[in-house]
């Protein structure tokens, strides 16, 4: 079995559900082994649309990187992601952030993801359920880290 760690982000619709039905998804790869608090972060990319909601899980999955991404893109499908504009809204984003300590490019899927030592929205979740990445997050530079604030349940 390998441990992999999938990066979701969501800001169509009611995005933290949505965020919450894809980890809920991912149960049928394989065993959740941790998942990250909810967090509202500053549209990427392109500016002027819904501030996304993310999330990251570990799991434990027999697929291999490529059947693992295929599975993904299932799920995008799924709960509802249609082919948008690059960066745009989008249902649900389901990213293959790191793969055991596998280093994979090819056309179709890089590993670890291109974006995970740059963008708070994954840093800042990915920290919390692995302190290894507590160093990176913190090297993130301040205007990085503001864009992402942990979403705080009302019973908490
Ligand atoms: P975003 O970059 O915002 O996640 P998409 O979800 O539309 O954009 O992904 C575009 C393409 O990125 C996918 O078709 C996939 O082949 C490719 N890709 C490359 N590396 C990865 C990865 N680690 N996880 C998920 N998709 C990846
Ligand atoms: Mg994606």
């Amino acid at each position: 079995m390998a441990v992999a760690t999938i990066g979701i982000g969501a800001n169509v619709g009611d995005a933290a559900a949505s965020v919450e039905r894809a980890i809920e998804a991912l149960h049928d790869l394989g065993p959740i082994i941790a998942r990250s608090s909810l967090y509202r972060s500053d549209p990427w990319g392109k500016r002027n649309q819904p501030d996304f909601t993310n999330a990251v899980a570990r799991i434990e999955t027999s697929l291999p990187p490529r059947a693992l991404l295929v599975a993904l893109q299932a799920i995008e499908n799924r709960l509802g992601r249609v082919p948008g504009e690059r960066w745009g809204p989008r249902a649900i984003d389901l990213d293959i952030l790191l793969y055991d300590d596998l280093g994979f490019e090819d056309e179709l899927l890089r590993i670890p993801h291109r974006f995970l030592f740059e963008r708070a929205f994954v840093l800042v979740p990915l920290a919390e359920i692995d302190a290894d990445f507590e160093i990176w997050r913190d090297a993130l530079p301040p205007t990085e880290l503001n864009t992402v604030e942990r979403i705080v349940a009302r019973s908490e």
